[in-house]
């Protein structure tokens, strides 16, 4: 890191200590930032306020649970940057959710929604509340109450969140109703929804297939593909699912997926009747991965719930998907990968990697895709429902895959083609934060870094 970059991000540790994941996200962006401020100087004063929140927004969230107790949780919306679009970016639910993580969110979100090319500002949003265990009518209180404040800082042209973590399809349901009547107003203010009012075709599937579309690009650039490959994939959510499909639609074998409690392996290969047997365990029932090696009689490994207890990333793979949660692979982690012949990793997640993996794929030579490039796929797609909702129109599900794999291919080409005008070819990371960076500093200084 240069002697500017290096002077912000001490500001950023002094102003924040407290802050780990923040302070990893905003060191792996200017760390590629300095010969860019060498080209563009007058960017510097940029970077000083690229890394402060526009507004950090903090509120309770009290629900009554089944027992007629109540429960106070917290609620956030951080809305980081609006320069070039309304804010845009997911609710995250689960216990970990602090300051910390959402700003370390919605500043990766930033550069991401830049790279899709879509008029779409960073934010990043959620709660500590835990939605496993909860029952259908707890959520929903929850849903209700969360949104009986957030409602008053978004709007369609304002701040358009979305699904992460904890938050899919039925959580968006209850909020969107909850805005509908608060508002008195039907707007495209949240995307993720119900086919039945205002969703887009592909946005569920969206983030793990457009990983799958970049990982596609990056290994063609050495000749290489999907089909007959072994994938390790991590996560068992939306991310994880959608992305063993493309890979199988491809040729490829999965044979890993995980969730908090544990990871199955099953080097026969996850096929698709396989995955639609993970889809309602998980989507309807609601269960555990490890129902999946009793059904099929493949390993199960029980894991620590942090990350970094893995194993996983100790199975064969040719190529690997992380798809789960941040910093989720170490270093130690991605080098049994690399010992074991993996030769691509893209980033279905936000920030599985630490930067000592990252660092190791680098060292050793392999495609390395980060989130912020090759799962910009989901909110690209949000980005279309948002089209569609001011058209007030559907577009069939072809058109919007077509759309995807479009938008994909642009960021693919746009990292790389960046990373090599800088000197960096092949390094995704730093063409990814460059590109992303020059669009939001180009607008924020037009306007007077306000
Ligand atoms: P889901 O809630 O649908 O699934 C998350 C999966 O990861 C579950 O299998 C979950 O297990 C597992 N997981 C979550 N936290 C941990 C943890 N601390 N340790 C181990 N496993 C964990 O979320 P998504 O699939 O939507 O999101 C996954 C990742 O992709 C996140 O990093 C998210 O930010 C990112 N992402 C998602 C997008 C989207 O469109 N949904 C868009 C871009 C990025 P369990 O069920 O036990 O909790």
């Amino acid at each position: 890191m240069n002697d500017s970059m290096n002077e912000v991000y001490t500001s950023v540790l002094t102003r924040d200590p407290d802050q780990p994941e923040f302070h990893q996200a905003v060191e792996e962006v200017l760390d590629s930032l300095g010969p860019v401020i060498e080209r563009r100087p007058e960017y510097a004063p940029v970077v000083k306020a690229i890394v402060e929140p526009e507004r950090v927004i903090q509120f309770r969230v009290p629900w009554y649970d089944d027992n007629g107790d109540l429960n106070v949780n917290r609620g956030f919306r951080i809305q980081m940057n609006g320069a070039i679009g309304p804010y845009k970016g997911g609710l995250r639910f689960h216990p970990s959710v602090n300051q910390s993580i959402l700003k370390f969110l919605a500043f990766e979100q930033v550069f991401k929604n830049s790279l899709t090319g879509l008029p779409m500002g960073g934010g990043k949003g959620g709660s500590d509340f835990d939605p496993k265990g909860k029952s259908e009518a707890e959520v929903r209180r929850f849903c209700q109450s969360f949104m009986m404040e957030l409602w008053r800082h978004i709007g369609a042209d304002l701040d358009v969140p979305a699904g992460d973590i904890g938050v899919g399809g039925r959580e968006i349901g209850y909020m969107f109703g909850m805005y509908r009547k608060l508002a008195n107003e039907f707007t495209g203010v949240l995307t993720g929804k119900g086919m039945a009012y205002g969703g887009s075709l592909i946005r569920p599937e969206a983030t793990g297939y457009g990983t799958v579309y970049f990982a596609r690009e990056m290994l063609s650039t050495k000749d290489k593909s999907f089909d007959g490959a072994k994938v390790a994939i991590s996560g068992s959510g939306n991310v994880a699912q959608f992305a063993a499909e493309k890979v199988l639609d491809l040729g490829g074998k999965p044979v890993t997926l995980s969730d908090s409690s544990g990871f199955i392996y099953d080097p026969d290969g996850i096929d698709r009747q396989k995955l639609a047997f993970v889809m309602d365990l998980k989507n309807n029932k609601r269960g555990r991965i490890k129902e999946y090696a009793i059904e099929y009689g493949c390993d199960y490994t029980e894991t620590q719930p942090e990350p970094n207890l893995n194993g996983l990333w100790g199975v064969e793979a040719d190529i690997a998907l992380p798809c789960a949660t941040q910093n989720e692979m170490n270093g130690e982690e991605a080098k049994m990968l690399v010992d074991n012949g993996c030769i691509a990793v893209a980033e279905g997640a936000n920030m599985p990697c630490t930067p000592e993996a990252i660092e190791c794929f680098h060292h050793h030579g392999l495609l390395f895709a980060p989130g912020k490039a090759s799962n910009a796929g989901g909110v690209a797609t949000s980005g279309l429902e948002m089209s569609q909702n001011s058209l007030r129109l559907s577009w069939s599900r072809e058109e919007v895959d077509r759309r995807l794999e479009e938008i994909m291919v642009n960021i693919h080409r746009n990292a790389s083609e960046t990373a090599r005008e800088y000197g960096m070819e092949g390094n995704y990371v730093a063409g990814a934060n460059i590109a992303g960076f020059l669009k939001v500093a180009e607008s924020m200084e037009a306007q007077g870094l306000l």
